[in-house]
This record gives structure tokens, C-alpha cells and sequence, in this order.
């Protein structure tokens, strides 16, 4: 099973905020520089991440992206969920449509599996991932050091793209 690139895009920009101070508030074009994608995507991830309720965007001077309390210490599982959408592991449902679907043990089988893949990342949290409070369930240091480690994003105070806005994690920290 391999996750999106929107996933992947979206969990490396929430561990890359859990890490930075308080203070810290970069722009869409920062984080997408310390993460390594492309800008036009990274906009659309966050835009995604704020209409979930995991990323917020603060106005004003010296505002720019932040993780919210819900984004990191909310339920890995649940945001890899929301952010892959519901949906087969294979295209039984597509535009030619797989003429075993209506009897096919496989097709029950993925969706266990698939649901397996999801339950496993439940326990965790982001702020699991980074090393921090929780302090995760996987045995590693956690990626923390790492991300600290990235270029470090000059403080402009640039405004965030995307329309803030609260999702099914709840209000905004
Ligand atoms: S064989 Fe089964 S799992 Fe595979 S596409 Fe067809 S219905 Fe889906």
C-alpha cells in the first residue's frame, strides 16, 4: 500500500511545524523550501491541512502557518484517513469497472487489510513522530533532530495561502 503524494506532502509539513518554536510562523513558501516540494503543491496541502482543522494560518504581523493542538496531538490514523479518503486500494470501482466486484473475497480482504494499515497509526500522534511529549510507540528518536536540522526559514512574516477555516479535528489552537 503506498499513501499519496498530497499524504506524504502533508504529514512531512505538520512534523516539520510540530518542531518549531512557539514563535515560529513560516509562510506556504518556507515550509515548502524545508520540506523539499514544489510550492504550487505545498499551497494545496496546506489549504487541505487548514480546512481539516491541523494547520492554521495566523493573520497579522509576524503571522504565517502553525500546527494546531488537534494537528499534533490528534490521531495519526484519523488525519492519514481524512487525507487518503475512503475508497478501495484497487480500482474495482473504476471507470471499467472490475467484473468481479460483486463476488470478489479479495475485494473484502484488501478493505481489512487497509483498515489494519490505518488502526496501526491510531495509537500515534505527530507529535509522537517528532519526538516529542508522547513519545511514540516505534522504538526510534523520532525525526525531531532532523527537521530541526532543515534550512532555517528566514521569519518574513509573509501571510499563508489557503483559507483558514475549523474541520472535523475540531476548533483551531
Ligand atoms: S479482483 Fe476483486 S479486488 Fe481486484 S479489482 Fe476486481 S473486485 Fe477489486
Amino acid at each position: 500500500m503506498r499513501l499519496t503524494k498530497s499524504t506524504d506532502i502533508a504529514l512531512r509539513i505538520a512534523m516539520h511545524l510540530a518542531v518549531l518554536d512557539e514563535d515560529r510562523t513560516p509562510t506556504t513558501r518556507e515550509v515548502a523550501e524545508a520540506v523539499a516540494v514544489p510550492y504550487n503543491h505545498a499551497a494545496k496541502v496546506v489549504s487541505r491541512l487548514q480546512h481539516l482543522g491541523i494547520v492554521e494560518a495566523r493573520r497579522g504581523r509576524g503571522g504565517g502557518l502553525a500546527l494546531t493542538a488537534a494537528g499534533r496531538t490528534g490521531s495519526l490514523g484519523r488525519i492519514v484517513r481524512e487525507l487518503e479518503g475512503v475508497g478501495d486500494v484497487v480500482g474495482c470501482e473504476d471507470d471499467q469497472p472490475c467484473p468481479l466486484r460483486h463476488s470478489c473475497r479479495l475485494r473484502g480482504a484488501l478493505r481489512r487489510a487497509q483498515e489494519a494499515f490505518y488502526a496501526s497509526l491510531d495509537p500515534l500522534t505527530v507529535d509522537d513522530l517528532v519526538g516529542g511529549e508522547g513519545g511514540g510507540s516505534g522504538g526510534s528518536s523520532g525525526s525531531g533532530p532532523v527537521l530541526l536540522g532543515l534550512p532555517v526559514v528566514p521569519d518574513s512574516g509573509g501571510v499563508p495561502s489557503g483559507p483558514p477555516g475549523p474541520g472535523p479535528f475540531g476548533p483551531s489552537a
